[in-house]
């Protein structure tokens, strides 16, 4: 792997001593920028439905007023537009599909341009075709929108089964998440083994595996709501999941690309419930805590952390806690309780139960990150990764039509002043005709 064995090693030793006792690394981290160099590993994380209030809530609930979330504190930051070809509110499957391909198209495309007939290279292929090993992560069923428009091609979000075959041919290193249903991935186990893929169904077996590639899918579909589940599960959080992928893939001595979802932010803001929102979203800050301190340790490394869209339209009105800020010396049980209150102490408004149009946080370090300062919308996140991977920035492939119209727009508008001169040099020859007729 790229990193440097010996930074490598100290990063791990940092990790420990941060986990044990609870320092925060972060506050007197002072590493200058990283240099651009490609090939970079990269980690990018997708927080699904997560608007700038929504971290801010997080925030609010698990470091207090004082405290801060480890998203918002990344040396580059910006927030960024996430509408679709349209121009309107996009989905989920537009937005990643944006940033996975560098192209916008239309809600429902998985990584297939705007009428969903040609499929689009996602930077994940770009990273398998420069020598990456690849892996994606999320709580969701793994078919889902954001994972799949990264390793799939479909015209439809819906095509759960096309999506899951789509997978079983894309050699992507590590799968994590659920769907072991056969609706979903569980369909296609007998390809994933045939290809030599080792495939696990409980947080214990993931732990004992040590090599590539590897199928986990802990839940038939997508994974409980996280404050349902007990300490002793068999399915793994989010940030355990981060954790063993970026073991995983680091162990292969290849540079890679990791996809790692908070699929189920974007659920908490269609319930409209605080609740489940604040459990989601401080799980997603541990996730990117961890692969943050360790881009500050090693120079071939980019993290980069965004949502795909806004959901609820969510706004914090006040707050007066009477709970205390969880303690990492507290039990599981006793910090989920905590988390719980507390996100109940803070009062909120909900706009709405779909998505919004607002922008949408760009952030992160290491290689190339300096011009997330200059980033506009989603279609920038590609270019940015793409430059860690081969230093170039272009979407790949024909028919992109990168903020435009799509093409048929273009010619009603282009020969619409056209139509409509021939149509009225029609009728007034016609009229002409009539009058001359009835003379
Ligand atoms: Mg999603
Ligand atoms: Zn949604």
């Amino acid at each position: 792997m790229k990193f440097k064995r010996k930074s490598r090693s100290i990063a791990l030793l940092l990790i420990l001593v941060v986990s044990v006792l609870n320092i925060n690394l972060l506050n007197f981290s002072n590493k200058t920028q990283a240099e651009n160099i490609y090939p970079s590993s990269i980690i990018l994380f997708i927080g699904d439905g997560m608007g700038l209030e929504q971290i801010k809530f997080g925030s609010l609930v698990e470091f207090g007023e004082e405290g801060f979330s480890s998203i918002l504190n990344f040396p580059f930051n910006t927030t960024v537009s996430t509408t679709n070809i349209d121009g309107t509110k996009t989905d989920s499957a537009a937005a990643a599909t944006a940033i996975s391909t560098g192209i916008k198209t239309q809600n429902g495309r998985i990584a297939t341009n705007w009428d969903g007939e040609m499929e689009l290279t996602t930077i994940l292929e770009i990273a398998q075709m420069n020598g990456y090993a690849t892996g994606l992560v999320a709580t969701c069923h793994l078919t889902h929108a954001t994972p799949a428009a990264f390793a799939a091609h479909e015209g439809s979000r819906g095509d759960y089964l096309n999506i899951a075959e789509d997978f079983s041919q894309a050699d992507v290193d590590v799968f994590l998440g659920g769907g072991s249903g056969l609706e979903y991935i569980g369909n296609y186990i007998d390809n994933f083994t045939a290809q030599g893929y080792e495939y696990v169904t409980e947080e214990a077996e993931l732990d004992l595996i040590t090599k590539t590639p590897v199928l986990g899918l802990f839940t038939e579909v997508s994974f409980p709501k996280l404050q349902t589940i007990p300490e002793d599960s068999t399915i793994p959080t989010l940030s355990e999941m981060t954790i063993k992928a970026i073991e995983l893939l680091n162990a292969t001595s290849q540079p890679f690309f990791l996809m790692i979802e908070g699929s189920q932010i974007d659920w908490a803001g269609h319930a409209n419930d605080q609740v489940y929102l604040a459990h989601q979203i401080i799980e997603f800050e541990k996730a990117v805590k961890y692969a943050k301190t360790l881009a500050e340790q090693v120079s071939d490394l980019q993290v980069l952390v965004t949502a795909d869209h806004e959901t609820g339209g969510l706004s914090i009105e006040n707050y007066s806690f009477k709970t205390e800020i969880p303690l990492e010396t507290d039990s599981y049980k006793v910090k989920q309780e905590k988390r719980t209150n507390r996100s109940q102490e803070i009062t909120v408004d909900w706009g709405t139960g779909g998505h919004t149009n607002t922008k949408v946080i760009l952030a992160g370090y290491g290689p190339f990150t300096e011009e997330i300062l200059t980033a506009k919308h989603h279609i920038d996140t590609f270019s940015i990764m793409r430059q860690a991977i081969d230093g170039q920035s272009e979407p790949i492939g024909e028919g992109y039509y990168k903020g435009h119209l799509p093409i048929y727009a273009w010619i009603l508008v282009l020969f619409s002043p056209m139509i409509i001169s021939v149509s009225l040099a029609f009728i007034t020859v016609k009229i002409i005709r009539r009058k001359k007729t009835t003379k």
